[in-house]
Formats: C-alpha cells, sequence, structure tokens
C-alpha cells in the first residue's frame, strides 16, 4: 500500500494551486505540481527548435530528454541537466504551447509513471488536471476544485495575466487523452464565495475526518 495521496483537480485560476500547496503544508505531505513538468517538457521541446504540432517529432526527444523530477524540501522541484527550472516555465511560449504538448498521449504516459514515483515513499498532494481521474484513479481522496467563469476572469485579471488560460482550458478539457474534467467520485469544491482560508479548511477537516 502506497502512502495517502490527495488529488486536486481543476482549470486554470480556481485556486486550486494556491488550496493545495496550503493543504500539503497543513498535512505535512510533499506538494507536486504536475503542470510544471508539462511546462519543462513544452521548454525544452522549444529549446531544441521542434514544433509542438510535430508529435512524433516530439516522441522522438522523450527517450533522452534530460529532464529529472525532484524536490526541494517539501514541494517538487523540475531540473534540466541538474538545474532546476524556474522562469522558463512560464515564459509566454511556454504557456502557449504547454496544452499541445499535454495532449500527447507519450508525454502524459511518461509523466504519468514520474509522478506516482513520487508517492511510492511519501504521502503527497498533487496538482493538475487528470490527478483523480488517470494518476491516482483508487485515492479516496479526491477534490475538483472549480469558480465561476465571472470569478475565475476576475482572478485572471487581478493577477495581471496575459497567459491565454481560457484557450488552455477549452483544449485540455476537449483532448482525447485524459482531458480536464471530474472524477466520478471527487468532491466538487465551488470556491467562487468562499476564502482561501475557508477552501483549505474544509478540505484538510475532511481528509482529516476520513482518515481518522
Ligand atoms: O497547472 P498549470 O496551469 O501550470 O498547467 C499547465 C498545463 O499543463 C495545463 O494547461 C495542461 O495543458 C497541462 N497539464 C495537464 N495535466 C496535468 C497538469 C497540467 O495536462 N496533470
Amino acid at each position: 500500500m502506497n502512502p495517502p495521496a490527495i488529488a486536486i483537480d481543476g482549470p486554470a485560476a480556481s485556486g486550486k494551486s494556491t488550496v493545495a500547496k496550503l493543504i500539503a503544508k497543513e498535512l505535512g505531505f510533499t506538494f507536486i505540481n504536475t503542470g510544471a513538468m508539462y511546462r519543462a517538457v513544452t521548454w525544452y521541446v522549444l529549446q531544441q527548435g521542434i514544433n509542438p504540432a510535430d508529435a512524433e517529432a516530439v516522441k522522438a526527444v522523450l527517450a533522452d530528454i534530460p529532464l529529472s523530477f525532484g524536490k526541494d524540501g517539501a514541494v517538487s522541484t523540475v531540473m534540466c541537466e541538474g538545474r532546476v527550472l524556474g522562469e522558463e516555465l512560464t515564459l509566454q511560449s511556454t504557456n502557449d504551447n504547454v496544452s499541445t504538448i499535454a495532449a500527447i498521449p507519450e508525454v502524459r504516459a511518461l509523466l504519468v509513471e514520474k509522478q506516482r514515483e513520487y508517492n511510492l515513499t511519501e504521502p503527497v498532494v498533487m496538482e493538475g488536471r487528470d490527478i483523480g481521474t488517470v494518476v491516482f484513479p483508487n485515492t479516496p481522496y479526491k477534490y475538483f476544485v472549480t469558480a465561476s467563469e465571472e470569478v475565475r476572469a476576475a482572478r485572471r485579471a487581478a493577477q495581471g495575466l496575459t497567459d491565454s488560460i481560457a484557450e488552455r482550458d477549452r483544449k485540455d478539457s476537449a483532448r482525447a487523452c485524459a482531458p480536464l474534467t471530474k472524477a466520478d467520485d471527487a468532491q466538487l469544491v465551488d470556491t467562487s464565495d468562499m476564502t482561501i482560508e475557508q477552501v483549505v479548511a474544509s478540505i484538510a477537516a475532511d481528509i482529516r475526518s476520513r482518515m481518522a
């Protein structure tokens, strides 16, 4: 039996990243940001001058891709040839192409394997799009964090984001392989009228009561 895995999925600007990080801290579990893993592959592919829409060319570099996935304290990190990636992951070019790369089944298979490895030895709070549906389908702790379209738009604007998040959500939901969707057994958490503190408290209380 693996240690517990908490799956937190949802669209962008739903508040799920902040919530997942705080829940991990509160429970003393490792926080794993799977979006960073898809972003790292995207950045690398672009660096190599490969067209992200050319799935065959992307697949060809996967076997020898020099990325590794580790931790800094209790937070996941992504490295390229031993160097921790940071701003590379939020470049406009990375934002614009990540959904295309994430739709390639072979990319997903590679990263899902790495994601599961984290949980072999430690309890995790893992944030993404397919954690409850694909990565940990058997975990009893699944939360689908969302917010109304208006609230998400306002949050995006408040953050001054230029990233076309709505377009990414559309592509992520429409793809054939592991689309963004709520697992049937996930709890829906609508954060539209809640503060971050309220969301964290409610999810953490639910996990604790069911673990007890
Ligand atoms: O979470 P974040 O917004 O950084 O994710 C970036 C992109 O990575 C998403 O828009 C999606 O295309 C992809 N992703 C995914 N599956 C995950 C996590 C992220 O397809 N589990």
